[in-house]
């Protein structure tokens, strides 16, 4: 409900109390925030409590009125006056000045990061800036297979042939998902499927005309500054291996920066951040509208107790993607 048992609350300029209890008590034991009036209104009849009610801010004046209001609607007779003895008229003048000596409004900065409508996404994304000369054959230092290509902190793999740009969207995780992998361990071949349904499952989808796209972090790629080439070639060659062992086409986004932290600004296309998802969904599907009623993300890391973090469920959440776990989705 929202209450805390203590005396007045010292910032509240206002207390609520019905008629014939005023003064009010000023050892009032309740303090409510005012969107609990109405359930402590209805557990706490007796006409003598005061509701003491915090309201600081420039917007008082039309807080005041609000609680007036939903005060008479729960069939509460009575006024806010000040917490302290002064007339209601004080109060109302404490407030008309807070009101008009309160700094003016300042507009947000103009921000890389523009809301807009998506062709044939529900929702609102991130609008991400792509122009073909900033794609790279290399990734910092580390030199990419030729239909592997760089586009900022992301490497994504060039469309196949039989890839199809579609409406309906199949997405997935990698690690833990799709693929078995350790993160102790490198290698292209050091992985084997999660699920032995995988392959079978990922065709019928091609075949029902979904473009199956992998979405995957790998910070070590950024993080390992002298292994560089050692991480791109075993997350790059798994990811190939993976698409040659099902046989079906997939388009394939990387994010390779790092977690946001002390020293490192957050990365707008790591998961849980949905920047891969608008890249491709702006810059990678050929125009196509998605219809997000038939996409859908498949994840691993979905917040459950033995989860290493929530960072696909938070994905699906951003975009607005239906979400499933990998269990649920490929079977036991
Ligand atoms: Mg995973």
């Amino acid at each position: 409900m929202g209450q805390n048992v203590s005396g007045p609350n010292r910032s509240s300029p206002y207390q609520f109390w019905r008629l014939g209890s005023n003064p009010p008590l000023r050892s009032s034991p309740f303090t409510a925030a005012y969107s609990s009036i109405p359930s402590l209104a209805a557990s706490n009849p007796s006409p003598s409590l005061a509701y003491s009610i915090p309201v600081s801010s420039a917007v008082a004046t039309r807080r005041r009125r609000v609680l007036l209001r939903r005060a008479a609607a729960q069939g509460l007779r009575g006024d806010l006056r000040p917490a302290r003895p002064r007339g209601p008229r004080a109060a109302d003048e404490l407030f008309d000045r807070r009101e008009r000596d309160a700094p003016a409004p300042v507009a947000a900065p103009e921000m890389e990061i523009e809301l807009q409508s998506s062709p044939g996404n529900k929702g609102v994304g991130t609008v991400i800036s792509f122009s073909a000369s900033h794609v790279k054959k290399k990734y910092e230092d580390a030199i990419l297979p030729a239909h592997w290509k760089a586009f900022e902190t992301v490497i994504f793999r060039e469309q196949d042939d039989g890839l199809h740009a579609s409406a309906k969207i199949a997405a997935f995780d990698f690690d833990g998902c799709l693929a078995k992998t350790s993160v102790k361990i490198t290698g292209a071949d050091k992985w084997s499927l999660q699920h032995k349904s995988i392959p079978d499952k990922l065709q019928s989808l091609y075949n029902d005309g979904y473009k199956l796209v992998i979405f995957t972090n790998e910070s070590n790629i950024q993080r390992w500054k002298n292994k560089r080439q050692q991480a791109v070639d075993s997350k790059v060659g798994r990811l190939d291996n993976f698409i040659e062992c099902v046989k079906v086409p997939i388009q394939v986004f990387i994010a390779c920066g790092i977690g946001k932290g002390k020293a490192t600004p957050d990365d707008q296309f790591r998961k849980p951040n949905s920047g891969m998802w608008w890249l491709m969904a702006e810059h990678f599907n050929s125009g196509i509208a998605i219809d997000m009623d038939q996409s859908f993300y498949v994840g691993d890391a979905a917040g459950r107790e033995n989860d290493h973090s929530d960072a696909d469920l938070e994905f699906a959440k951003a975009i607005g993607l239906k979400f499933h776990v990998p269990e649920e989705f490929f079977g036991p």
